[in-house]
């Protein structure tokens, strides 16, 4: 049984747009967040409530969103995707209906990165940040995960004395210990690798 202020949004919600309004399912999951879905098929909104109020009206005024934005980009039976002009719709209800913008973009970017994007381009306070904060840890993000590569290719090691170290003469790798010992008893191949 959806909650009554669920109902009354659903109802505000439809009229402005000028649609039908869709049955409401709503059920409740011992969790924080909450989760829903839109079927135009059987011209429902599903709603699983979790224990953030916040979250809860939120994950609402989303699947609204999906039920009376532009419903040309469905693709197969299904919900095409976050697009711009779902986005339009999305952050117009989230602040007409008592959204902060901090929390839209917090959560909707939490579920939907390249919602940031939209955001942005749809002029949300605090979006211009939110995306080049999110622009930022990317990129860390990335320079963090990037592979090993192969510096020099497998080569025959070929010793050569540097002062009071051994080294390789090809690639000029420092050469001790029982790699070393090994090494001056019988020849051997290594590669170099590194992030660079
Ligand atoms: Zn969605
Ligand atoms: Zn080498």
């Amino acid at each position: 049984m959806a909650p009554g202020w669920a109902v009354a949004l659903v109802s505000e919600v439809c009229a402005d747009a000028g649609v039908a309004e869709p049955s409401l399912r709503w059920r409740r999951a011992a969790r924080v967040a909450s989760s829903g879905v839109t079927r135009w098929g059987v011209g429902s909104v599903a709603v699983t409530s979790g224990s953030d109020p916040v979250d809860e009206r939120l994950t609402l005024l989303h699947e609204l969103a999906h039920w009376v934005a532009p419903q040309a980009r469905r693709r197969r039976g299904r919900i095409a995707h976050h697009d711009a002009a779902f986005y339009a719709v999305a952050f117009r209800l989230y602040e007409r209906h008592g959204i902060p913008a901090p929390e839209a973009l917090a959560r909707e970017g939490g579920r939907y990165p390249s919602s940031l994007r939209h955001a942005r381009t749809l002029g949300v306070p605090g979006a211009d940040t939110a995306w080049h904060e999110r622009r930022v840890a990317l990129r860390e993000r990335a320079r963090l995960r990037r592979p090993v590569r192969v510096l020099v290719p497998e080569h025959t090691v070929r010793l050569v004395r540097d002062g009071r170290w051994t080294r390789c003469g090809v690639c000029g790798v420092r050469i001790v210990g029982p790699v070393l010992v090994r090494l001056r008893k019988r020849s051997g191949r290594h590669l170099l690798l590194g992030t660079g």
